[in-house]
């Protein structure tokens, strides 16, 4: 599902990122951990195809990501990604509804309400449906990008500091949410987190691999 090998970045002007190698055991979700800076998001960005494979190798869902075309990637990314971003980039001129329907919309494809329904109800947040993000919670302004992200079906989630913003209690149920929804629609979660109560959450779960960067 995933793996990666001699894997390094280097941001213009920046010194270098080098990961370890690395090979994702099948079943298990992926908890990426390490200091502010470590490079956490940059793998994130390198998994998700957002930034180029520049030396090593990368595999991700049975897709090899370097030397592919932007155009094959945008296609790839979209029939297999979802993303739960760090800062949400909810629309805020649309309702959640619409922020649901606005990535499939993007790649030319029909919106899907049943879908977008199906979703908010399985996150216990179908009354906020014509809401506007300004009028939702932290929480809940982040179930609807987690709803987002699975619109499509992704068979890879990625998490970036999930827990960014929320108290212990919001952080533990989010975190439950994630792995609930990655068992219900079976893809492979991915978390990036510097957040000790992620890591100690995480860590007793035989489901979870470690990669510490
Ligand atoms: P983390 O998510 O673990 O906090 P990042 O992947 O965001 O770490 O950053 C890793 C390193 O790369 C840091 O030193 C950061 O300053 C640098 N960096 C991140 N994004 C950029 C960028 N767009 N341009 C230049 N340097 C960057
Ligand atoms: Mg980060």
């Amino acid at each position: 599902m995933l793996a990666w090998r001699e894997l390094r970045h280097r941001y213009a002007g920046g010194s270098e990122i080098a990961y370890a190698d690395f090979a994702l055991p099948a079943g298990r979700h992926l908890l990426l951990r390490g200091a502010s800076g470590s490079g956490k998001s940059t793998l994130l960005a390198l998994l998700a195809g957002l930034l180029r494979v520049q030396q090593g190798e990368l595999a991700v869902a049975d897709a090899t990501l370097n030397g592919m075309s932007p155009r094959a990637l945008d296609a790839w990314r979209g029939a297999t990604l979802g993303v739960v971003p760090q800062r949400l980039h909810l629309s805020e001129a649309l309702s959640v509804a619409e922020n649901l329907a606005l990535p499939a919309l993007a790649a030319g494809q029909g919106a899907d309400p049943a879908r977008a329904a199906e979703l908010l109800a399985a996150l216990d947040i179908a009354e906020l449906a014509s809401r506007r993000p300004h009028q939702l919670s932290v929480g809940q302004a982040q179930r609807v990008a987690l709803a987002r992200a699975l619109m499509r079906r992704p068979r890879l989630l990625l998490a970036d500091e999930p827990s960014a913003n929320l108290d212990d209690e919001h952080t533990l149920r989010m975190l439950a949410l994630l792995l609930d929804a990655a068992e219900r629609e079976g893809c492979t979660l991915v978390i990036a987190s510097h957040d000790a109560r992620v890591v100690e959450a995480l860590s007793e779960r035989a489901d979870v691999a470690e990669v510490v960067l």
